[in-house]
């Protein structure tokens, strides 16, 4: 039987190095990764028992960056900078010593968030997504393969907007590493191919106006430029 309409497109990011698309099953994401980035927030001490997801839809997906529209209803735009997993194997209940078998390869982005909204949505105790799941609140640069770059424990990642360093870290001070993520997620969900996961941000986090260029990287692997309008 025919659709009653097209169905959207597939939501996909560039590979470095080919003419294959990675295509974008779900965007996964960790909150309170980073220690430093916990504490700014105000969090209670960070607990490695409780890691704390959400999720944001595929096409909130900006591949590339480019430009990304300021979106509506907030005032407080903010940028957080993550590394971000791509996925090319998947399952449930994963254990974390095979984890990493799962990735593809590993990316740089920015996890939007209208911070005004999420603060009032935490201060009555309501949901997060209209804080973090908006048209355009994804900017991913292209993957790069891990079977380039090998699977990075140490990586500094780095962002500067209008040229001023604004976050700077290195993913060894992430709380729960890469695999973890993985095992943990694998609990919660089936895990698919074509699944992205946002790594969480370190400190640093803060405001994006119109007009502002950002360009964000991953030492080595990856590289993300854009501009808000
Ligand atoms: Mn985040």
């Amino acid at each position: 039987m025919p659709f009653l309409f097209d169905p959207p497109p597939v939501p996909s990011l560039p590979v470095a190095g080919s003419n294959q698309r990675f295509p974008i099953h779900r965007v996964y994401a960790i909150g309170r990764n980073y220690a430093d980035h916990a504490k700014e927030m105000g969090a209670q001490a960070v607990s490695r028992a409780n890691p704390v997801f959400f999720m944001k839809p595929a096409d909130a997906i900006v591949p590339e960056g480019g430009t990304v529209p300021y979106p509506s209803v907030t005032h407080e735009l903010h940028h957080e900078l993550e590394m971000v997993v791509a996925l090319a194997r998947g399952g449930r209940d994963i254990d974390v010593t095979h984890a990493l078998d799962c990735v593809f390869g590993y990316g740089v982005g920015l996890d939007l968030t209208r911070r005004d909204l999420q603060a009032a949505m935490k201060a009555k105790g309501l949901p997060w997504d209209v804080a973090k799941g908006f048209d355009g609140s994804a900017p991913v640069s292209a993957l790069r393969a891990a079977n380039e770059t090998g699977h990075p424990r140490h990586a500094r990642l780095s962002l500067a907007v209008n040229d001023h360093v604004r976050q700077d870290t290195d993913i060894a001070d992430m709380i729960f590493p890469v695999a973890d993520i993985i095992a943990e997620l694998s609990t919660l969900f089936e895990l698919k191919p074509g699944d992205l996961i946002f790594t969480g941000t370190p400190a640093g986090v803060g405001p994006l106006q119109r007009g502002d260029r950002f360009r964000a990287e991953l030492q080595g692997i990856a590289v993300l430029e854009g501009r808000i309008v």
